[in-house]
């Protein structure tokens, strides 16, 4: 476990068994919260994209006790497809679902939102949004004794930040899904939440134009004068998945060090200009 992710063993999670969608090598988010899982003695399964993943996600997964490692590229429903029936074959149910999964157009990460194209907010609408509906109408059928599904999203859903464009845009439409769907799948004690993380250097991250930008901008504005850390995600990540959050649905939840409060530049931040 690597030392930013640690945190107290215990049982949290155990007999819980879960899906990871999203895990691209350690810096990760998806990896956290499956560090945070494992920790509580949770059992794992793992998604990745294509054959170049797979050589980094198979020892991840291994050194969490994890020898189901499927591809799923989520453009490709009989990839999906064949996920769910692998789990069902396996393991019979299923507790939880982990979706870490966006993409859009690094050229489309920088300038202006109005400039984006059609094909580029239909891609980024499937492969961001669309995929944890997805996701969620094949988890249902297996989570016969209740369950959670937890998505990460950005405050870029909800207020304009430079770059983000039309992930900006998806990722509101993620966080609608997850109240529609907290809607839909209540009555079967199917919890759905979102976790909108503070910015973190992730291969996903680095597509984002002028991002070391945002993540001092954020360091130096949050309340808490620091930017999120893998622990800070893994264990909201772990309690959203967890009984401890038995009681919550349709809830988007900021791990971000405080960051979405804010109004304005913090009294004592220098000016962003002589950073
Ligand atoms: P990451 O690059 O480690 O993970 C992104 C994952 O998405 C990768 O595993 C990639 O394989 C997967 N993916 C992309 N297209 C896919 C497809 N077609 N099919 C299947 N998988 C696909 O980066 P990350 O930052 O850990 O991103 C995980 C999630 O967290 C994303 O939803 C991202 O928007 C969100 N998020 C990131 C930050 C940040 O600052 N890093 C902040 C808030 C939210």
């Amino acid at each position: 476990m690597s030392e930013d992710a640690s945190m107290t063993a215990g049982s949290l999670m155990r007999g819980k068994k879960g899906l990871i969608m999203g895990v691209a090598n350690d810096r990760s988010i998806a990896w956290g919260i499956s560090e945070a899982i494992h920790a509580q003695g949770g059992e794992l399964a793992f998604t990745y994209q294509g054959e170049a993943l797979k050589k980094r996600v198979e020892p991840l997964a291994a050194s969490v006790g994890s020898d189901i490692v499927l591809p799923c590229d989520v453009t490709d429903t009989a990839s999906l497809d064949a996920v769910f029936a692998t789990l069902k074959d396996t393991w019979g149910k299923l507790d939880f679902v982990l979706h870490a999964i966006a993409y859009s157009d690094k050229e489309e990460l920088k300038g202006r939102y109005v400039d984006t194209s059609a094909e580029n907010f239909a891609q980024s609408m499937m492969i961001s949004a669309y995929s944890f509906t997805a996701v969620a109408q094949r988890a249902e059928p297996l989570m016969t004794d209740g369950g959670s599904l937890v998505t990460l999203t950005y405050l870029g859903a909800e207020r304009v930040i430079p770059h983000y464009n039309v992930m900006g845009v998806a990722k509101a439409a993620l966080e609608a899904s997850v109240r529609y769907l907290a809607e839909d799948l209540g009555r079967s004690d199917i919890r759905v939440n979102g976790l909108s993380a503070g910015p973190m250097k992730t291969l996903a991250a680095s597509g984002i134009g002028d991002f070391r930008y945002i993540l001092k901008w954020n360091e130096l504005n949050s309340p808490l004068r620091r930017n999120v850390s893998m622990a800070d995600v893994g264990g909201a990540g772990m309690y959203l998945l967890s009984d401890l959050a038995s009681g919550v649905t349709g809830e988007t939840h900021h791990v971000d060090c405080g960051y979405h409060t804010v109004g304005m530049k913090a009294v004592d931040a220098p000016d962003i200009s002589t950073v």
